[in-house]
């Protein structure tokens, strides 16, 4: 059988932390599709085509990795996709009351879909976008958090 997994979130921006996420499950999974999420609940940095158009750019060598937006259920859109793998990364214990609460709602919407979680490699842990974005707006260095594209396009958001 072949296992695609959907890796979905906001991605406002893409950070290292997704990267290594993404690296990691490109070697376990048949497929990855990046799903980038339109969210409504916030109100993205980024638009959704930005936002789209940066993961595409940064994961160039990854040949079994695809990149889409969405702005249905996830279950809907994993299934559309033909995943069986809803991947999500963890990175401290402070992720895994979120996580758990969302993969119980997910299997309870569909149960043929299975969660997994990665972690990232440690000097990934604390990277959040929430925080990429704050200091970028504040003009901080966050060139070791993010891939150089992103970086650049945090530079030119806040000019
Ligand atoms: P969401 O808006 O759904 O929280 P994000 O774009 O923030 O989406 O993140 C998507 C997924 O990647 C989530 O599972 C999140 O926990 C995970 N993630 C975010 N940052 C990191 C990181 N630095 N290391 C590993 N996983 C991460």
């Amino acid at each position: 059988m072949k296992v695609i997994a959907i890796y979905p979130g906001t991605f406002d921006p893409i950070t290292n932390g997704h990267l290594d996420i993404i690296s990691r499950a490109s070697k376990l999974y048949d497929e990855v599709i990046v799903a980038v999420a339109v969210n409504r609940g916030k109100t993205p940095l980024f638009s959704l085509d930005e936002r789209v158009d940066l993961v595409r750019l940064v994961t160039p060598e990854f040949s079994n990795v695809r990149v889409i937006g969405f702005d249905n259920l996830l279950v809907d859109c994993a299934k559309k996709q033909g995943a069986n793998v809803i991947l999500r990364g963890l990175r401290a214990v402070s992720d895994f009351e979120y996580e758990f609460q969302l993969a119980g709602m997910n299997r309870r919407l569909a149960p043929q879909l299975e969660t997994m979680f990665l972690t990232p490699a440690e000097q990934y842990e604390f990277i959040s976008s929430t925080m990429i974005r704050e200091i970028a707006m504040l003009k901080g260095d966050v060139s070791c958090f993010v891939p150089q594209t992103v970086h650049q396009r945090l530079i030119e958001k806040f000019k």
